[in-house]
């Protein structure tokens, strides 16, 4: 891994500025300057902040480093520094102008354009040395390389500094399937998903559930899934993978309600395909439960169905109000071994567990002793 800090000269980086309004790619230095990489072309121009840019290049204030990362064949793209770069190229093909403080008239602004810059200002502007950091190295060391300046302030999502390091055909593909504004995953899918589909949450969740499929998990199981996949030629079987699971959710448990949002199908998916499964007995169950106050976290209701698993339901417990009145209620003592305790040495306890139709009620407590709590544990 190597990192540099190199200056470039504004009169250096307005050379051949072009902005494409068809593909919103935008070049810049001579061409060799890539100023909005594919995975950030989603981001709307903001230019409440273009004047203060260039304030501070006409007065010789520092604008803050912007990253570049060196590509293989030389050229560059820009990771952090987009807006800034954007704001003093067009500022330099007069697209725009700015107020500036008036030099005959103290207190007061005039609006300047690039041609009507004062005497010596348009040198200055010219002379501006931006500071910039550029990062070579591998792929993963890159990727680890983003997060570190992701935590000094540029707000990339994981996902997004993946995009930038590993990008390929397929991912080009997979990226229009999942992460373009109005993309098939979104239109089609999108009500069971969470996250920001343009931020690429989608697409960070389908490689995840992919990954999965494969047999790759782990903190690190997008990157190698993405690693293993970026030479594909196209992104069709990923799009087929991600209908194919929720064709299966439909199948399985009817039509979409929205305690399905953000559940993690594809991982269900993955694991329950070939179980067999009963869709009416299913759908019945997930009704009851649905209806079940003692059931709080209802988005588990579908993985618990699968997995057997009452501890994700997040089911209800005796508040305090309750323990207190079932711990005098005993006399502080244990309603199984029958020795005292102190209060806070001792649990709410359902006498009929839940899984057999117990509530969270007076008349269904008891407090427990911990070693008495632990032998019993049942739901
Ligand atoms: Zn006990």
């Amino acid at each position: 891994m190597h990192i540099s800090k190199m200056e470039v000269k504004v009169s250096e980086l307005i050379k051949g500025y072009h902005e494409d309004t068809e593909t919103s790619r935008v070049v810049a230095w001579g061409g060799k300057l890539d100023v909005r990489p594919e995975y950030q072309r989603e981001y709307v121009y903001d230019d409440k902040h273009r004047d203060a840019v260039i304030n501070s290049v006409l007065q010789w204030f520092p604008l803050g480093i912007m990253y570049f990362v060196l590509r293989p064949d030389g050229s560059y793209e820009v990771l952090d520094g987009q807006q800034r770069i954007i704001s003093i190229c067009r500022y330099a093909r007069n697209m725009f102008s700015v107020k500036i403080p008036s030099k005959t008239l103290p207190g007061k602004f005039d609006i300047v354009n690039r041609p009507n810059l004062y005497e010596g200002q348009a040198q200055k502007f010219e002379e501006y040395p931006l500071q910039v950091y550029v990062c070579e190295g591998d792929d993963e060391e890159k990727i680890d390389w983003f997060q570190v300046i992701n935590l000094a302030g540029v707000a990339l999502e994981d996902q997004e500094i993946r995009n930038a390091v590993l990008h390929s055909a397929w991912l080009t593909d997979a990226k229009s399937a999942f992460s373009r504004r109005n993309c098939p995953a979104h239109k089609h899918y999108g009500k069971y998903m969470s996250g920001d589909y343009i931020r690429q949450k989608y697409l960070e969740t389908v490689f995840r559930w992919a990954a999965d499929a494969e047999g790759i998990t782990g903190k690190k199981a997008v990157d190698q899934y993405m690693m293993a996949h970026r030479e594909d030629a196209s992104a069709d079987a990923l799009w087929k993978y991600y209908e194919d699971v929720f064709k299966w959710v439909t199948k399985t448990f009817g039509p979409y309600n929205s305690n399905m949002k953000g559940v993690e199908w594809g991982l269900l998916y993955n694991h329950h395909k070939d179980d067999h499964l009963d869709p009416d007995e299913l759908q019945q169950r997930v009704k009851e439960l649905m209806a079940d106050n003692e059931v709080q976290k209802k988005s588990n209701i579908y993985e618990y169905l699968l997995t057997g698993e009452a501890k994700i339901l997040n089911l209800r417990a005796f508040d305090e109000a309750d323990r207190v009145t079932m711990y005098h209620r005993q006399g502080g003592k244990c309603a199984m071994c029958g020795l005292p305790f102190e209060f806070k040495e001792m649990h709410g306890d359902h006498i009929i567990p839940w899984s057999k139709g117990g509530k969270t009620t007076l008349d269904n407590g008891q407090m427990l002793c911990a070693k008495c709590n632990l032998k019993k544990s049942n739901y």
